[in-house]
């Protein structure tokens, strides 16, 4: 070895420079944004209509994330509210906020003009 003295360059040479970590490749790298990409925890509330009794409500159906699923929101709805319908009678609506108010006005519940 010609190395006889240690040189300053090695202290901050990334060992990652030579060695190709099989964890992180290219492909992994991807998926792991598409894994990402795929998380839900953000996602905005929406109308759920339970299929069951036709109840309509506002918020967010329980589904595990893709990138979390250990992530639990307790306030997700898991079941219906008024008949105890579980998560396959909740159908979620593409219907905003302000729409679901206008339904719950017209709705049903409401019986003198
Ligand atoms: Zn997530
Ligand atoms: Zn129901």
């Amino acid at each position: 070895m010609l190395r006889n003295k240690p040189s300053m360059l090695e202290k901050n040479a990334p060992m990652d420079n030579t060695r190709t970590d099989p964890i992180f490749t290219q492909e992994d790298r991807e998926a792991e944004a598409r894994r990402l990409a795929a998380c839900i925890c953000a996602r905005g509330k929406t109308t759920i209509q339970c299929l069951r009794c036709g109840n309509l409500c506002f918020g967010r159906k329980f589904r595990p994330c893709p990138s979390h699923p250990k992530i639990v929101f307790l306030y997700d709805i898991r079941a219906c509210s008024v008949c105890q319908g579980t998560l396959k009678h909740l159908e979620e609506l593409p219907i905003d906020f302000e729409t679901y108010q206008k339904l719950m006005r017209v709705g049903p519940a409401r019986s003198s003009p």
